[in-house]
């Protein structure tokens, strides 16, 4: 395990209040996820999810025809689809735009998409400095974190710490009553919105057959957002695809259930396009950003693409046990808890995060909860196993370029070679060579598969001499 990630696990085992706010809020969504689905209360819950599951996979398998479905709907609506490999290219885009545009501020909905790919810090490094308009996200963006969990941002933050906050950024009185906070950020971010030039959101669900982009939320933040600024910007991965409009109503029903516990989120917002003449509302320029970062590369490994079928729903968050120790921030990426544990790895390269897949007690209860039946046990089994097979090729590399380094030296060095050679019978004969693989580890799996041959007492330059003397005589 690295340091750092060890050295950040203790930190929060060691913080008693921290270990009380992340146990009572995600038993909080755990009772709430419960009482929604079990029972008689979804008695179609389990179909629900057999058909969620069959939809994403169908959807995976036949990404690149939905891909092209969805942007020739988005382009049919007056939109247009931006490509972007990664990162830089999304906020290359976006910092033209606005440069373009002449637009000086950004409003930002809760995008968990955006988080993957520092939006906010690449802005700001350009002197634009996007405002999150979930109260969660607004908590976080103040307090300079990342948020704590994909459904809440501000999990770990008590009421005391928001006053904390508060006070210390926006230089108010100390207020600790949570409706009186809300208060003082919403009339805050109003005025950000009435300002806005742009507004970025993600997007839950992007359905192919109809070129929408699918928003949920509980504040009306996310609304305003679309809506107030003259462009609208939302960054999705392209694996939140759907096929059908028809599709939406098991997906919904599930994302609100296993996220917050609710039928469905307060508000759904459809965007499909610019505003049309005669509305009211809505944005003058509307841009979709489909962003592969790392997904593509899921797509050729039938056993773990379904890592991509995820919702972000955050329910497997919940329930995990090591999550509930550890918390959000302990985890190296925006990703936590067990969906954080298989993609991390995969989205950046499973050299540079192998001890994820062990953050796991495999104990299953993410896949019991999961909306889409994404069976996180085999995948990060499958992941275990990578990362064990890379460290027994690194550690075999090395012995073999040690072991042909000496051999080099050896064969251009001929009095040392003689000597080797010497010793080497001298000792091969009393030492048993198969006993290598107890003194170095790394050999045992090779030398569970072969036999080592006795080096014998006399080489063939010692027989050869001898049969020359013999000649001689
Ligand atoms: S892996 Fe499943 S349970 Fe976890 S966030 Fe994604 S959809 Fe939800």
């Amino acid at each position: 395990m690295s340091a750092v990630f060890e050295k950040k696990i203790h930190k929060t085992l060691a913080d008693a209040n921290l270990q009380l706010a992340i146990y009572k809020a995600t038993g909080r969504l755990i009772e709430h996820r419960k009482h929604a689905v079990e029972g008689d209360m979804l008695p179609e819950y389990q179909a629900m999810r057999t058909h969620a599951h069959a939809v994403k996979r169908h959807t995976i398998e036949n990404l690149a025809y939905y891909l092209e479905q969805f942007e020739s709907n988005v382009i049919a609506h007056g939109g247009k689809v931006i490509w972007c490999r990664d990162a830089r290219e999304v906020a290359d885009f976006v910092l033209t735009l606005a440069s373009e545009r002449k637009s000086k501020v950004i409003v930002k909905s809760k995008s968990m998409t955006t988080e993957e790919i520092d939006f906010n810090e690449r802005l700001e490094h350009y002197e634009m400095k996007p405002v999150e308009t979930d109260l969660g996200e607004y908590i976080v963006q103040l307090n300079h974190e990342r948020p704590y969990h994909i459904v809440a941002p501000a999990l770990h933050l008590t009421r005391h710490d928001v006053a904390d906050i508060f006070t210390r950024e926006l230089g108010i009185e100390r207020e600790t009553v949570i409706e009186k906070q809300t208060m003082i950020a919403r009339a805050l971010l109003r005025e950000k919105f009435l300002a806005a030039d742009i507004g970025v959101s993600g997007g839950n669900f992007l359905v192919a057959d109809s070129g929408a982009v699918v928003l949920v939320e509980n504040e009306g933040n996310a609304r305003l957002t679309t809506s107030a600024p003259k462009i609208h910007i939302a960054v999705a991965g392209i694996e939140k695809l759907i096929p059908r409009a028809r599709d939406l109503g098991v997906f919904l029903k599930l994302l609100g259930r296993s996220a917050t516990g609710q039928p469905l989120t307060a508000y759904t917002s459809f965007l499909s396009g610019p505003r049309r003449a005669g509305e009211i509302d809505g944005p003058e320029e509307f841009y979709v950003v489909l962003l592969d970062n790392g997904r593509t590369k899921l797509l050729s490994d039938p056993g773990k693409r379904q890592s991509l079928y995820c919702i972000r729903c955050g329910a497997c968050l919940n329930i995990c046990p090591v999550y509930r120790r550890i918390g959000g921030h302990s985890f190296p990426w925006v990703y936590s808890g067990p969906i954080g544990a298989i993609i991390t790895p995969q989205f950046k390269g499973i050299e540079h995060e192998p001890e994820l897949p062990f953050a796991s007690s495999l104990c299953g209860a993410c896949a019991e909860v999961c909306p889409v039946k994404i069976d996180i046990p085999k995948v990060l089994l499958e992941l275990r196993a990578e990362v064990k097979q890379e460290q027994a090729s690194q550690g075999a590399a090395v012995i073999e370029r040690l072991v042909f380094g000496v051999f080099g030296w050896l064969v251009t060095h001929p009095v040392a070679y003689r000597a080797a050679l010497k010793l080497s019978g001298m000792l091969g004969s009393r030492v048993d060579l198969s006993r290598l693989g107890r003194w170095i580890p790394a050999l045992q799996g090779w030398l569970s598969q072969r036999k080592l041959p006795v080096v014998p007492r006399l080489g063939f330059r010692a027989l050869w001499s001898d049969r020359e003397r013999r000649v001689r005589r």
